[in-house]
């Protein structure tokens, strides 16, 4: 047991945060959270009125992505790949990112292998292989290049797999959840770091979205769907998509349907930040790096409508290769526009609504899990005591145990 005394604490939801707090972890999960001196026989953590809040959640990432060109990727050594992944996950952690939503690529071993204790990183929500058209967001196979569509799904470094049709959206879909998809992901956009889908592109028909939010629901979860227009945005709330990503070009009138249907948006803008400045030389192709600012330029004023719409906003980054080291960069390019508190809770309690993780992450109460960061500053004050690689975070806490304690 451990006893967290004399924090400023921030609860994952509120406006503002409460001093003098102390928080009982008993296993892995929270037990107690007071204003008044708890007694027990814990090992006692004096915070000193530094703030305790939830581990953070990055909603949009890819684990199994550590090259920029994810073409290239998908052709590493599976073995490659998911050493990498474990690196990048527990980098992620160290940023303060006890949870990650993976959106493409990161299969049940990489879970089974985290669950061992093999990788310390980030817990993984995952959707198995993101389902992509031929031709879509996940055919990465160039306009010459005929290779059979099945290639990808075997491929631990590929972000997804490519199904044409009802019935093989279908298969594909029960497949994953088979697998041990959280959730099933669809690209039905055009996008950035594929060669032969223009932004515009929409991807899947009606009947093969509908299809895949059916089959998601029979299983009690959810479709989230790769999004950039506002046509391709409405038609996906429309066919019941209820993970909004990205979301550069939506306008108000879909946002506020969305809302209404009870979506939620995962804005990424750090990705088109980092892209611009060194996809190229990172080996993002001349087609993909042209597409870059057609969503770009559009990504701050889209934060500014959603939020002026009601639509609730999970924080997400989506960033591919060495281009990592950026993940927390998302919440000052967030700040330019919305209030801290907003920012901070689409990174904690947002996300976990998204991950239908109420109550149990993304939150400091009796009962949900013992994710928790301590941090030397007021992040409603000023977000940036979250970025530098988790400088100013001197302690980590995952599942009721500590991955980085200097606070002795
Ligand atoms: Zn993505």
């Amino acid at each position: 047991m451990i006893l967290f005394e004399n924090a400023r604490l921030w609860d994952g939801f509120a406006e503002a945060s409460l001093p003098g707090m102390s928080v009982l972890v008993e296993g892995e999960v929270i037990r107690e959270v007071s204003d008044r001196p708890i007694a027990s026989a814990a090992t006692r953590v004096d915070l000193k009125g530094r703030t305790l809040m939830p581990g953070l959640i990055d909603a949009h990432v890819h684990v199994v992505a550590s090259l920029a060109n994810i073409a290239a990727n998908a052709m590493l050594p599976d073995a490659v790949v998911a050493f990498r992944a474990g690196r990048l996950m527990h980098e992620m952690l160290m940023r303060g990112f006890t949870t990650v939503r993976d959106l493409g690529g990161a299969t049940l071993g990489l879970r089974m292998a985290w669950e061992e204790g093999l990788i310390t990183g980030s817990r993984l929500s995952i959707c198995g292989k993101a389902l992509s058209q031929t031709g879509g967001h996940c055919d990465f196979r160039g306009r010459a290049d005929t290779r059979d569509f099945g290639f990808f799904a075997a491929r631990l470094g590929s972000l997804g797999r490519l199904v044409d049709g009802v019935d093989e959206v279908r298969r594909a879909a029960r497949e994953e959840i088979k697998g041990g998809a959280d959730y099933i992901k669809l690209m039905a956009n055009g996008g950035v770091a594929s060669p032969s889908d223009p932004i515009a592109f929409f991807g899947f028909s009606e009947s093969e979205l509908r299809a895949a939010v059916e089959e998601a629901e029979m299983a009690q979860t959810y479709v989230a769907a790769h999004l950039y227009t506002d046509a391709a945005i409405a038609r996906a709330v429309r066919c019941g998509v209820r993970s909004l990503e990205h979301c550069n070009l939506i306008t108000e009138a879909t946002a506020r349907e969305a809302a209404a249907a009870g979506a939620i948006a995962c804005p990424t803008l750090v990705t088109y930040q980092a892209l611009k400045e060194e996809g190229a030389s990172l080996g993002l192709g001349p087609e993909s790096v042209a597409k870059i600012d057609d969503v770009r330029l559009a990504g701050l004023e889209s934060l500014e409508r959603m939020h002026k719409a009601g639509l609730m906003m999970a924080f997400g980054t989506d960033l591919l290769g060495p281009m990592h080291r950026r993940q927390s960069e998302e919440f000052l390019i967030r700040r330019e526009v919305l209030p801290a508190a907003e920012i901070l809770r689409s990174a904690t309690s947002h996300a976990a609504k998204l991950l239908c993780q109420e109550g149990r992450l993304g939150v400091v109460a009796p009962g949900a899990l013992a994710d928790l960061i301590v941090v030397d500053g007021d992040p409603l004050a000023d977000l940036a005591v979250l970025t530098e690689q988790g400088a100013h975070l001197p302690a980590i806490m995952q599942g009721g145990r500590f991955v980085k304690n200097q606070l002795a």
